[in-house]
Protein backbone atom coordinates (compact mmCIF):
# COMPACT_ATOMS: atom_id res chain seq x y z
CA UNK A 1 0.00 0.00 0.00
CA UNK A 2 1.68 3.34 -0.69
CA UNK A 3 1.47 6.02 1.91
CA UNK A 4 -1.05 7.83 0.00
CA UNK A 5 -3.67 4.99 0.06
CA UNK A 6 -2.18 4.23 3.72
CA UNK A 7 -3.52 7.79 4.39
CA UNK A 8 -6.71 7.56 2.56
CA UNK A 9 -7.63 3.91 4.41
CA UNK A 10 -7.40 5.40 7.66
CA UNK A 11 -9.68 8.16 6.78
CA UNK A 12 -12.62 5.27 7.57
CA UNK A 13 -15.51 7.25 8.62
CA UNK A 14 -15.91 7.50 12.65
CA UNK A 15 -18.64 5.54 14.56
CA UNK A 16 -21.73 8.32 14.46
CA UNK A 17 -25.09 7.99 16.22
CA UNK A 18 -26.29 10.45 13.88
CA UNK A 19 -26.83 8.09 11.25
CA UNK A 20 -29.37 6.11 12.40
CA UNK A 21 -32.65 4.34 10.74
CA UNK A 22 -35.60 6.33 11.38
CA UNK A 23 -39.19 4.38 11.73
CA UNK A 24 -40.81 4.85 8.35
CA UNK A 25 -43.81 6.14 10.15
CA UNK A 26 -42.13 9.13 11.18
CA UNK A 27 -42.78 12.60 9.70
CA UNK A 28 -39.15 13.73 8.80
CA UNK A 29 -39.10 16.44 11.10
CA UNK A 30 -35.72 16.72 12.90
CA UNK A 31 -36.59 18.75 16.57
CA UNK A 32 -35.36 18.40 20.09
CA UNK A 33 -36.80 19.90 23.10
CA UNK A 34 -33.04 20.34 23.83
CA UNK A 35 -33.09 23.07 20.82
CA UNK A 36 -34.63 25.97 22.59
CA UNK A 37 -32.10 28.32 24.63
CA UNK A 38 -33.54 29.35 28.38
CA UNK A 39 -31.24 30.19 30.86
CA UNK A 40 -32.14 32.76 33.63
CA UNK A 41 -33.46 35.32 31.13
CA UNK A 42 -30.08 35.11 29.31
CA UNK A 43 -31.25 34.44 26.38
CA UNK A 44 -33.44 37.47 26.44
CA UNK A 45 -30.29 39.55 26.00
CA UNK A 46 -30.19 38.36 22.82
CA UNK A 47 -32.87 40.37 20.40
CA UNK A 48 -34.42 37.07 19.30
CA UNK A 49 -37.14 34.25 19.81
CA UNK A 50 -34.29 31.39 21.79
CA UNK A 51 -37.86 29.09 22.13
CA UNK A 52 -38.88 29.57 18.09
CA UNK A 53 -38.14 25.79 17.42
CA UNK A 54 -40.79 24.50 20.36
CA UNK A 55 -43.38 26.94 19.20
CA UNK A 56 -43.14 26.02 15.20
CA UNK A 57 -43.51 22.54 16.93
CA UNK A 58 -46.53 23.04 19.13
CA UNK A 59 -48.46 24.84 16.03
CA UNK A 60 -47.93 21.98 14.13
CA UNK A 61 -48.83 19.69 16.96
CA UNK A 62 -51.88 21.87 17.26
CA UNK A 63 -52.96 21.35 13.85
CA UNK A 64 -52.81 17.97 14.18
CA UNK A 65 -49.55 17.86 11.34
CA UNK A 66 -47.28 16.50 14.35
CA UNK A 67 -47.25 14.08 17.58
CA UNK A 68 -44.42 13.04 19.63
CA UNK A 69 -44.25 9.61 17.93
CA UNK A 70 -43.80 10.55 14.36
CA UNK A 71 -41.31 13.47 15.07
CA UNK A 72 -37.64 12.30 14.61
CA UNK A 73 -35.63 13.64 17.55
CA UNK A 74 -32.63 14.84 17.09
CA UNK A 75 -29.32 13.88 18.73
CA UNK A 76 -26.32 15.74 19.86
CA UNK A 77 -23.39 16.00 17.72
CA UNK A 78 -20.37 14.51 19.19
CA UNK A 79 -17.09 16.21 19.50
CA UNK A 80 -16.29 13.70 17.22
CA UNK A 81 -18.96 14.25 14.64
CA UNK A 82 -17.93 18.23 14.56
CA UNK A 83 -14.24 16.89 13.47
CA UNK A 84 -15.34 16.12 10.99
CA UNK A 85 -15.53 20.15 9.48
CA UNK A 86 -14.01 21.57 12.71
CA UNK A 87 -10.00 22.39 13.44
CA UNK A 88 -9.10 20.78 17.49
CA UNK A 89 -8.31 24.17 17.85
CA UNK A 90 -11.26 25.89 16.96
CA UNK A 91 -13.72 23.17 19.15
CA UNK A 92 -11.25 23.85 22.04
CA UNK A 93 -11.46 27.70 21.90
CA UNK A 94 -14.97 27.03 22.67
CA UNK A 95 -14.31 25.92 26.02
CA UNK A 96 -13.64 29.81 27.14
CA UNK A 97 -16.77 31.74 28.09
CA UNK A 98 -15.48 34.74 26.75
CA UNK A 99 -15.23 33.47 23.02
CA UNK A 100 -18.54 31.85 23.37
CA UNK A 101 -19.89 35.12 24.33
CA UNK A 102 -18.67 36.79 21.47
CA UNK A 103 -19.83 34.41 19.01
CA UNK A 104 -23.65 34.29 20.27
CA UNK A 105 -23.38 37.99 21.12
CA UNK A 106 -24.69 37.46 24.82
CA UNK A 107 -21.83 39.33 26.46
CA UNK A 108 -22.76 38.08 29.86
CA UNK A 109 -21.73 34.59 29.41
CA UNK A 110 -18.85 35.96 29.43
CA UNK A 111 -18.77 36.00 33.31
CA UNK A 112 -20.91 32.27 33.45
CA UNK A 113 -18.58 28.70 34.36
CA UNK A 114 -17.54 27.26 30.83
CA UNK A 115 -20.00 24.52 32.11
CA UNK A 116 -22.89 26.42 32.68
CA UNK A 117 -22.02 27.56 28.82
CA UNK A 118 -21.86 24.28 27.53
CA UNK A 119 -24.88 23.49 29.14
CA UNK A 120 -27.41 25.88 28.30
CA UNK A 121 -25.95 27.14 25.44
CA UNK A 122 -23.55 24.95 23.38
CA UNK A 123 -25.68 21.72 24.13
CA UNK A 124 -28.67 23.67 22.26
CA UNK A 125 -26.55 24.41 19.51
CA UNK A 126 -24.87 21.08 18.92
CA UNK A 127 -28.30 19.62 19.67
CA UNK A 128 -29.56 21.38 16.31
CA UNK A 129 -26.28 20.71 14.43
CA UNK A 130 -27.31 17.06 15.16
CA UNK A 131 -30.44 17.49 14.02
CA UNK A 132 -29.46 18.83 10.49
CA UNK A 133 -26.44 16.12 10.28
CA UNK A 134 -29.65 13.77 10.47
CA UNK A 135 -32.04 15.58 8.61
CA UNK A 136 -29.04 15.35 5.76
CA UNK A 137 -29.61 11.53 5.97
CA UNK A 138 -33.36 11.34 6.15
CA UNK A 139 -33.77 13.64 2.71
CA UNK A 140 -31.81 10.62 0.80
CA UNK A 141 -33.63 8.38 2.71
CA UNK A 142 -36.96 9.18 2.35
CA UNK A 143 -36.57 10.04 -1.26
CA UNK A 144 -35.56 6.94 -2.33
CA UNK A 145 -29.35 25.67 9.39
CA UNK A 146 -25.66 28.10 11.13
CA UNK A 147 -24.69 29.52 7.90
CA UNK A 148 -22.39 32.18 9.41
CA UNK A 149 -20.31 29.46 10.70
CA UNK A 150 -17.41 27.94 9.16
CA UNK A 151 -14.63 25.33 10.41
CA UNK A 152 -12.52 27.32 11.84
CA UNK A 153 -14.66 30.49 13.06
CA UNK A 154 -17.98 30.71 14.50
CA UNK A 155 -19.78 34.01 14.57
CA UNK A 156 -23.61 35.60 14.04
CA UNK A 157 -24.81 33.28 16.82
CA UNK A 158 -23.37 30.18 14.91
CA UNK A 159 -21.05 28.19 16.95
CA UNK A 160 -21.11 25.23 14.62
CA UNK A 161 -21.11 24.88 10.40
CA UNK A 162 -24.50 22.31 10.55
CA UNK A 163 -25.18 23.03 6.55
CA UNK A 164 -21.01 21.98 6.16
CA UNK A 165 -21.51 18.97 8.67
CA UNK A 166 -24.42 17.54 6.53
CA UNK A 167 -22.93 18.04 3.47
CA UNK A 168 -19.59 16.36 4.45
CA UNK A 169 -21.49 13.69 6.65
CA UNK A 170 -23.46 12.67 3.22
CA UNK A 171 -20.52 13.33 0.89
CA UNK A 172 -18.71 10.43 2.85
CA UNK A 173 -21.05 7.77 4.07
CA UNK A 174 -23.78 7.83 1.35
CA UNK A 175 -23.37 6.20 -2.10
CA UNK A 176 -24.48 8.34 -4.85
CA UNK A 177 -24.63 11.62 -3.42
CA UNK A 178 -21.75 13.42 -4.65
CA UNK A 179 -22.67 16.95 -5.98
CA UNK A 180 -24.70 19.37 -3.66
CA UNK A 181 -26.87 22.64 -4.12
CA UNK A 182 -26.97 25.33 -1.35
CA UNK A 183 -30.09 27.69 -2.07
CA UNK A 184 -29.22 30.42 1.05
CA UNK A 185 -32.59 32.28 1.22
CA UNK A 186 -31.62 33.82 4.38
CA UNK A 187 -31.08 37.52 4.46
CA UNK A 188 -27.66 37.31 5.21
CA UNK A 189 -24.42 36.29 3.50
CA UNK A 190 -24.24 33.06 3.96
CA UNK A 191 -20.06 33.14 4.33
CA UNK A 192 -19.92 30.28 6.69
CA UNK A 193 -20.56 27.58 4.42
CA UNK A 194 -19.06 29.37 1.34
CA UNK A 195 -15.55 29.96 3.01
CA UNK A 196 -15.58 25.83 4.12
CA UNK A 197 -16.62 24.89 0.22
CA UNK A 198 -14.70 27.87 -1.94
CA UNK A 199 -12.46 24.96 -3.41
CA UNK A 200 -15.05 22.12 -3.82
CA UNK A 201 -16.64 21.92 -6.98
CA UNK A 202 -19.00 19.17 -5.81
CA UNK A 203 -20.96 21.89 -3.88
CA UNK A 204 -22.98 24.82 -5.91
CA UNK A 205 -24.07 27.84 -4.08
CA UNK A 206 -26.77 30.53 -4.39
CA UNK A 207 -26.91 33.07 -2.20
CA UNK A 208 -29.79 35.66 -2.27
CA UNK A 209 -28.87 38.23 0.63
CA UNK A 210 -29.17 41.94 1.68
CA UNK A 211 -26.16 43.29 0.05
CA UNK A 212 -25.98 46.02 2.91
CA UNK A 213 -25.50 44.67 5.96
CA UNK A 214 -23.30 41.86 7.71
CA UNK A 215 -21.08 40.10 7.07
CA UNK A 216 -20.13 41.48 3.51
CA UNK A 217 -17.77 39.28 3.14
CA UNK A 218 -15.98 39.87 0.06
CA UNK A 219 -13.34 36.68 0.03
CA UNK A 220 -16.45 33.90 0.75
CA UNK A 221 -18.46 35.97 -2.47
CA UNK A 222 -16.08 33.99 -4.18
CA UNK A 223 -17.63 31.01 -3.81
CA UNK A 224 -21.02 32.05 -5.15
CA UNK A 225 -22.28 30.90 -8.26
CA UNK A 226 -25.01 32.58 -8.46
CA UNK A 227 -25.00 35.49 -6.36
CA UNK A 228 -28.34 37.86 -6.08
CA UNK A 229 -27.63 41.31 -4.60
CA UNK A 230 -30.82 43.21 -2.66
CA UNK A 231 -31.33 46.18 -1.60
CA UNK A 232 -32.90 47.46 1.63
CA UNK A 233 -37.13 47.39 2.05
CA UNK A 234 -37.09 44.58 -1.62
CA UNK A 235 -40.46 43.47 -1.44
CA UNK A 236 -42.58 40.46 -2.29
CA UNK A 237 -42.70 40.56 -6.11
CA UNK A 238 -39.08 41.68 -6.99
CA UNK A 239 -37.91 38.94 -4.57
CA UNK A 240 -40.25 35.99 -5.49
CA UNK A 241 -39.18 36.87 -9.15
CA UNK A 242 -35.37 36.69 -8.61
CA UNK A 243 -36.02 33.61 -6.35
CA UNK A 244 -37.82 31.43 -9.14
CA UNK A 245 -35.61 32.90 -11.84
CA UNK A 246 -32.29 31.90 -10.46
CA UNK A 247 -33.43 28.31 -8.19
CA UNK A 248 -34.62 27.23 -11.87
CA UNK A 249 -31.36 28.43 -13.49
CA UNK A 250 -29.24 27.09 -10.40
CA UNK A 251 -30.87 23.53 -10.70
CA UNK A 252 -31.41 23.65 -14.67
CA UNK A 253 -27.61 24.39 -14.94
CA UNK A 254 -26.29 21.88 -12.57
CA UNK A 255 -28.31 18.82 -11.05
CA UNK A 256 -27.20 18.16 -7.99
CA UNK A 257 -27.55 14.80 -5.45
CA UNK A 258 -29.33 17.15 -2.44
CA UNK A 259 -30.64 20.57 -2.08
CA UNK A 260 -30.33 22.16 1.17
CA UNK A 261 -32.69 24.65 1.45
CA UNK A 262 -31.51 27.24 3.75
CA UNK A 263 -35.33 28.62 4.82
CA UNK A 264 -34.20 32.03 7.11
CA UNK A 265 -37.11 33.90 7.82
CA UNK A 266 -35.04 37.49 8.69
CA UNK A 267 -36.64 38.36 5.55
CA UNK A 268 -39.63 39.33 6.77
CA UNK A 269 -40.75 43.12 6.47
CA UNK A 270 -39.63 44.49 10.05
CA UNK A 271 -36.74 42.54 10.92
CA UNK A 272 -34.31 44.13 12.75
CA UNK A 273 -31.48 43.05 10.91
CA UNK A 274 -32.91 41.59 7.63
CA UNK A 275 -33.48 45.12 6.50
CA UNK A 276 -35.96 43.50 3.92
CA UNK A 277 -39.63 43.85 3.20
CA UNK A 278 -41.02 40.08 2.60
CA UNK A 279 -44.99 39.57 3.87
CA UNK A 280 -45.49 36.66 5.50
CA UNK A 281 -47.13 35.39 2.69
CA UNK A 282 -43.95 35.77 0.39
CA UNK A 283 -42.27 33.57 2.71
CA UNK A 284 -44.97 31.03 2.23
CA UNK A 285 -44.77 31.17 -1.43
CA UNK A 286 -40.72 31.38 -1.56
CA UNK A 287 -40.97 27.95 0.47
CA UNK A 288 -43.01 26.37 -2.36
CA UNK A 289 -41.23 28.09 -5.27
CA UNK A 290 -38.21 25.82 -4.01
CA UNK A 291 -39.90 22.55 -2.61
CA UNK A 292 -41.54 22.57 -6.80
CA UNK A 293 -38.40 23.19 -8.09
CA UNK A 294 -36.53 20.17 -6.73
CA UNK A 295 -39.75 18.00 -6.71
CA UNK A 296 -40.25 18.90 -10.57
CA UNK A 297 -36.36 17.70 -10.83
CA UNK A 298 -36.56 14.38 -8.40
CA UNK A 299 -34.14 15.99 -5.88
CA UNK A 300 -34.08 15.08 -2.52
CA UNK A 301 -34.19 18.69 -0.70
CA UNK A 302 -33.18 19.46 2.85
CA UNK A 303 -34.20 22.67 4.87
CA UNK A 304 -33.25 24.17 7.42
CA UNK A 305 -35.34 27.49 9.28
CA UNK A 306 -32.21 28.78 10.56
CA UNK A 307 -32.36 33.05 11.09
CA UNK A 308 -35.64 35.15 11.87
CA UNK A 309 -36.51 36.33 15.44
CA UNK A 310 -39.50 37.96 15.62
CA UNK A 311 -42.50 36.88 17.55
CA UNK A 312 -44.39 36.55 14.50
CA UNK A 313 -41.65 34.11 13.04
CA UNK A 314 -42.52 30.86 14.55
CA UNK A 315 -46.08 30.92 13.27
CA UNK A 316 -45.04 31.86 9.95
CA UNK A 317 -42.68 28.97 9.62
CA UNK A 318 -45.64 26.70 11.04
CA UNK A 319 -47.83 28.52 8.15
CA UNK A 320 -45.03 27.34 6.01
CA UNK A 321 -45.06 24.01 6.75
CA UNK A 322 -48.75 23.20 6.61
CA UNK A 323 -48.95 24.37 3.45
CA UNK A 324 -46.34 22.42 1.54
CA UNK A 325 -47.98 19.73 3.39
CA UNK A 326 -51.32 20.88 1.49
CA UNK A 327 -49.57 21.23 -1.98
CA UNK A 328 -47.86 17.35 -1.09
CA UNK A 329 -44.54 19.11 -1.33
CA UNK A 330 -43.78 17.92 2.09
CA UNK A 331 -44.71 14.52 4.99
CA UNK A 332 -47.44 12.52 6.15
CA UNK A 333 -48.20 10.34 2.20
CA UNK A 334 -46.10 7.68 2.15
CA UNK A 335 -44.93 6.56 -0.75
CA UNK A 336 -47.11 6.98 -3.62
CA UNK A 337 -46.84 5.91 -7.50
CA UNK A 338 -44.68 8.75 -8.79
CA UNK A 339 -42.04 7.85 -6.16
CA UNK A 340 -41.50 8.64 -2.29
CA UNK A 341 -42.87 12.22 -1.25
CA UNK A 342 -41.55 12.33 2.08
CA UNK A 343 -39.29 15.60 2.21
CA UNK A 344 -37.19 16.49 5.59
CA UNK A 345 -37.43 19.65 7.13
CA UNK A 346 -34.77 20.24 9.86
CA UNK A 347 -35.48 22.77 12.89
CA UNK A 348 -32.37 24.19 13.91
CA UNK A 349 -29.39 26.05 13.55
CA UNK A 350 -29.58 29.85 13.94
CA UNK A 351 -28.03 32.57 12.16
CA UNK A 352 -28.59 35.22 13.56
CA UNK A 353 -25.80 37.98 12.71
CA UNK A 354 -25.07 41.53 13.94
CA UNK A 355 -22.99 44.45 13.23
CA UNK A 356 -21.08 44.17 15.81
CA UNK A 357 -19.82 40.53 15.61
CA UNK A 358 -15.92 40.41 14.31
CA UNK A 359 -15.35 37.26 14.19
CA UNK A 360 -15.65 36.43 10.65
ZN1 LIG B 1 -29.71 35.82 8.66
Amino acid sequence: MSQKEDKEAQKVSHETDLYVEVPSTCIPIVYSPQYNITFMGLEKLHPFDAGKWGKVIHFLKEEQFLTDDNIVEAREATEEDLLVVHTKLYLSKLKWSAVVATITEIPPLLFLPNFLVQRKVLRPLRTQTGGTIMAGKLAIDKWGGFHHCSSNKGGGFCAYADITLAIKFLFERVDGVARATIIDLDAHQGNGHERDFLEDRRVYIMDVYNRHIYPGDGFAKRAIKRKVELDWGTEDMEYLQKVELHSEGALNEIRPDIVIYNAGTDILDGDPLGGLAISPQGIMKRDEIIFRAARRRGIPILMVTSGGYQKKTARIIADSILNLHRQGLIGGIALDAAGPSLQPVAMGQSVLPAATVSTV
